[in-house]
């Protein structure tokens, strides 16, 4: 029985299918019932990918400045001036995107774009959450690493239900370096999650390390001592918030970790940072988590 919403409107086959998907998607597979998939070119995922989006920190700059910052408040300044726009970081090229209810005229070009492909689809909520990948793409990084296509086909497609999961109906993310920094590293913590126990893990990790330095975030997460990368005033601080979260959404937010790990309460911080009143504390947070996070990898 067809569960999800996958359609390619390129010439490349899609060399992995439904069952593929779905015999690993464990947690995130009410996530992917609700996310329809285009397989597009390279043109129009380029097309569709903000350009305010295309940024990410040059991790030589950032390796210079661990060295020598005196403060926090000195370190925040120098890391801004190491972001590098897309297109002098030759690493980044786009190969997926999550859009959350994309508007008009991008629900329209999509519409066209299928409809020139003689693609059937029949509701509108289909457009509620749009993923693109671009196979082509995928397939050439997967190449020039040596790794299986198939594994990095899946790899950006489940990168991509994981900001579905990350994401709630009040955002659709990432304003600022620190917000990249914990979605991107979230993101592929959950494509590790769902790997974990693959014999492709070896693949998914070489994927992941060919990325810019947000991405590889994610390890930071992974430590026997993940309490390291938080600032030590970190549970005093929170404590409120935390105990909250916890008691409210402990079943809804931690299908595959204990409640009392870390990464799941940074998760589910993460996850419901509109449900709180905007306080300028939780923005410092979000701050610190992504510097602790870069310093524990770099
Ligand atoms: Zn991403």
């Amino acid at each position: 029985m067809s569960t999800l919403r996958i359609y390619n409107t390129t010439k490349v086959p899609l060399i992995f299918n439904e069952d593929d998907v779905l015999s690993k998607s464990k947690f995130l597979t009410p996530v992917a019932q609700k996310c329809t998939v285009i397989a597009v070119d390279e043109d129009v995922i380029d097309e569709f990918y903000p350009p305010e989006k295309r940024k990410s920190l040059d991790e030589e700059c950032l390796r210079e400045i661990l060295k020598s910052y005196r403060n926090i408040e000195e370190l925040e300044d120098m890391i801004e001036n190491c972001e590098k726009d897309f297109e002098i970081s030759s690493k980044f090229v786009a190969v997926g995107l999550f859009m959350c209810k994309p508007n008009y005229d991008k629900v329209e070009k999509l519409e066209e774009i299928l409809n020139k492909n003689k693609i059937k689809y029949n509701s509108r909520d289909i457009w509620e959450n749009v993923i693109l990948i671009c196979p082509e793409r995928i397939n050439g990084w997967a190449n020039k690493l040596n790794v299986s296509q198939k594994i990095a086909n899946l790899k950006v497609l489940f990168h991509e239900y994981a900001h579905a999961y990350l994401c709630n109906d009040r955002n659709n993310y990432l304003g600022t370096w620190y917000e990249k920094v914990v979605e991107e590293g979230l993101a592929n913590y959950i494509v590790i999650e769902i790997f974990k126990n693959s014999r492709y893990k070896s693949h998914i990790n070489k994927l992941i390390l060919s990325q810019p330095v947000e991405y590889k975030t994610c390890y930071a997460y992974l430590h026997d001592n993940v309490l390291k990368i938080l600032p030590p005033n970190f549970f005093y601080k929170h404590f409120e918030r935390i105990k909250f979260l916890l008691r409210r959404y402990s079943m809804v937010l931690f299908p595959f970790l204990s409640v009392y790990h870390v990464h799941g309460e940074i998760l589910s911080l993460w996850k419901n940072r509109y449900l709180f009143e905007p306080e300028e504390d939780f923005d410092e947070l979000i701050k610190l988590i992504a510097i602790s996070s870069l310093k524990e990898i770099i």
